[in-house]
């Protein structure tokens, strides 16, 4: 099976030094194995998401010497694919709904004597897990708005154990807790970033997801919802972050290490490629 790999920005900033690494090591290993390399721009988040910055991504990408096979997956337009997952998943009674504020979580972890804990810092307590189903269709039915959680300790029974293997790390046992109760839907969107990251890997057939080392977290979750999904498992390669001058990962804000400062510099695709090693 040859290697499909993708590269899936969000269009919240322009492209930069550390995201165009990624975009270039899945770029090559689909050419140098005869695959396909695949562009997805993750633009659920419609108040933080640009067209002119999708624009500028697909522009930079292009100078820099990359192509990509088929059509480029714009999330935006595939909401309703993702509403009819989640909704799978509720009617399997692996999914509540959560009316919690930031604010309500923040009190909740604050009072409590032991929250839980994940990688990114504490994780949500559970308090809507424990409504009644009368409960929380009399708060549906008043409009109260809410989003839509994954009840992990059911979702961990359902999956069973599970690995997955990265080419950095080698073979990871999952943790379908790491995350908690995360969001598959949000309030003002019928999905999230994980939700949609794993429907989409599996529905483009993505065989080997290249991504920074800083979201193998999130693969614990994301492979535990392939399983619940019946979806294959590709297999992962968490790569070291790019870092600048000053020890520091780039970061959207940094205007220097934009591609788009770079070129307009005067630099070359050559010379920027050779920056990050390529
Ligand atoms: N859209 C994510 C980002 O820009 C990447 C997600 C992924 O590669 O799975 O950070």
């Amino acid at each position: 099976m040859s290697t499909v790999t993708r590269f899936a920005p969000s269009p919240t900033g322009l492209l930069h030094l550390g995201s165009a690494f990624s975009a270039l090591l899945a770029w090559r290993r689909a050419r140098t194995d005869g695959g396909r390399f695949l562009l997805r721009i993750e633009d659920i988040d419609a108040s933080r998401c640009r067209p002119e910055l999708e624009a500028a991504i697909l522009e930079d990408l292009a100078w820099l010497g990359l192509d990509w096979d088929g059509p480029v997956r714009r999330q935006s337009d595939h909401l309703e694919e993702y509403r009819v997952v989640v909704e799978g998943l509720r009617d399997r009674g692996l999914v509540y709904p959560c009316f919690c504020t930031r604010t309500d979580i923040a009190r909740e972890i604050a009072a409590a004597t032991s929250a839980p804990h994940g990688p990114g810092g504490p994780l949500y307590p559970g308090t809507c897990r424990a409504l009644s189903a009368s409960e929380r269709d009399a708060r549906i039915a008043r409009g109260d708005l809410h989003c839509l959680r994954l009840d992990a300790a059911r979702a961990s029974a359902a999956a069973g154990t599970y690995r997955f293997s990265d080419e950095t790390t080698g073979e990871v046992s999952g943790d379908p807790m790491l995350a908690g109760d995360a969001v598959l839907a949000r309030r003002d969107t019928p999905t999230s970033y994980h939700l949609a990251v794993t429907v989409d890997d599996a529905l483009q057939g993505v065989t080997l997801v290249t991504r920074g080392v800083d979201l193998l977290p999130s693969t614990h979750l994301q492979v535990l919802l392939q399983r619940l999904l019946g979806y294959k498992t590709p297999r992962y390669a968490h790569h070291r972050l790019i870092v600048g001058p000053d020890g520091r990962r780039f970061a959207k804000r940094d205007r220097s290490s934009t591609i788009a400062d770079l070129r307009a510099g005067g630099r070359t695709p050559a010379e920027v490629r050779a920056m990050v090693g390529f």
